[in-house]
């Protein structure tokens, strides 16, 4: 696909560096070169606001604390503490003793892909389809992911459509989440991440390369790793192993070699990038956590060896529950590939036992949902499943607010706190008893400006 620009650089979301407790380097996304093209339209919070009285779930673990009040200026939260001054506010919001917590982070969407009514329409989407349209339907996908109280996500892999939403979005041209952003995913002929799989070879031969994500041995995969950072990834995206939506190919296998995924972590940590690891089967999910990646997407078989594998490094899992749910409803409904349905069927369960086992080992864990493989805007349910799967309300919260930000290597995000983005989110109720209130947030405040506010707030 063609991708040349004249622009050096992208335009790239406020967010600060942080280091990580994986020991790797920080994604230095404040110290690259930034070119917003043209007089930006976003909107810069200007005025001072009070949040009075509310029930705090600040995002760090810690149990909630009540009738607490929080001071942003601009786009920053500069006071939180009990009875704080009102001098120099120009809004004052009591929040009426309702849940207050860090704007959710999803570690793992797919913003410029919509679900297909069924697999053939999704093929004649990925003909039809240009860089232009999947952006511009990313920006619909984009405002409906920040109306459900997410504020940032990671988006693991698609096409450059997907950092031209992300540098759309940081000028205000349109509504959405910070994003990082992957661009294309990287993976060897034939696997899950090469979608022309089992189509006309003369038709989708073309797009098909190092830049556009398949590459073969290490030096193709070098260079499918340096021309996504050339056009603006802020993370790398490998699919280690087979999947369930891509044809052909075993969903637990074993895809990119121990060589290629080392070259694609030195490559990525070079350019202070961090990397992700698409991996179902075992022997996919070791050999990425021994290259060094910093989180397994879905890690559908795990066994304990791996997960103490995994702890030793540091390797974040993200369990992308919503993503099983979502493949077995498919599969009942008739609208995947006979091949989907049947990995469908038995993958999903095998993902909920390993979070199960997950869960009791101790690994870090950050909240992904899959996104665009289900409708966008349903984020909030990953935290329904991860409750239901066994975690604790106050530890999924964790993994979609801080956990998340820890992951994506983002120091000021991701929890309530004097200095961090002023990113919150009300929910109506308990949280902690009700984990089904994170799917409907009443008020959504990205960088401080307000992007769903109720009737009560006025
Ligand atoms: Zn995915």
């Amino acid at each position: 696909m063609a991708c040349g620009t004249s622009q050096p650089s992208h335009a790239v979301p406020p967010v600060m560096a942080s280091s990580t407790a994986t020991g790797s380097p920080a994604v230095a996304i404040a110290a690259r070169p930034s070119v917003a093209s043209g007089p930006s339209a976003a909107p810069r919070a200007t005025a001072t606001i009070l949040l009075r009285n509310a029930r705090l779930i600040d995002g760090t673990g810690k149990e909630p604390r009540t009738d607490i009040d929080v001071l942003i200026r601009g786009e920053r939260i500069v006071a939180v503490g009990r009875d704080l001054a009102d001098a120099g506010v120009t809004r004052i919001i009591d929040l009426g003793g309702r849940t207050l917590l860090p704007g959710f982070i999803d570690a793992h969407v797919h913003l410029t892909f919509s679900p297909p009514a069924n697999h053939d329409a999704g093929i004649a989407d990925q003909v039809r389809n240009s860089d232009a349209d999947l952006a511009l339907r990313g920006a619909a996908n984009a405002r409906r992911t920040l109306e459900a109280g997410f504020t940032t996500v990671r988006n693991v892999g698609g096409s450059f459509a997907d950092r031209s939403l992300r540098d759309a979005i940081a000028r205000g041209d349109v509504t959405g989440p910070r994003m990082l952003v992957a661009n294309h995913a990287i993976g060897i002929t034939g696997g899950h991440c090469d979608d022309g799989n089992g189509l006309d070879p003369e038709v989708f031969s073309a797009r098909r390369g190092p830049e556009s994500g398949t590459a073969d041995g290490a030096e193709e995969v070098r260079k499918a790793v340096r021309h996504q950072i050339k056009h603006g990834a802020d993370v790398i995206k490998l699919c280690a192993t087979g999947g369930v939506l891509s044809q052909g190919d075993g969903v637990g296998n074993a895809q990119m070699t121990a060589d290629e995924l080392r070259v694609a972590v030195e490559e990525a940590t070079k350019a202070d990038r961090k990397v992700a690891a698409h991996a179902h089967g075992n022997a996919g999910i070791r050999a990425a956590v021994k290259a060094g990646v910093h989180s397994i997407e879905h890690g559908s078989v795990l066994d304990n060896e791996t997960l103490a594998l995994m702890k030793r490094a540091g390797t974040y899992l993200v369990p992308t529950l919503m993503a099983a749910r979502a493949v077995e409803a498919k599969a009942a409904a008739g609208t995947l590939s006979a091949e989907s349905a049947a990995k469908a069927r038995a993958i999903a369960p095998r993902m909920r036992s390993s979070f199960a086992l997950a869960l009791r080992s101790g690994v870090k864990i950050a909240l992904g949902s899959d996104a665009g493989v289900f409708d966008h805007g349903t984020n909030g349910d990953e935290f329904v499943e991860m409750v239901q799967g066994g975690m604790a309300a106050l530890a999924a919260i964790t993994a979609g607010t801080s956990s998340a930000a820890d992951l994506l290597g983002v120091s000021d995000i991701g929890r309530v706190a004097q200095g961090m983005l002023a990113d919150l989110v009300v929910v109506d109720g308990d949280p902690l008893r009700d984990i089904t209130t994170m799917r409907s947030p009443q008020l959504v405040m990205k960088a401080g400006v307000l992007y769903v506010s109720p009737a009560w707030a006025d």
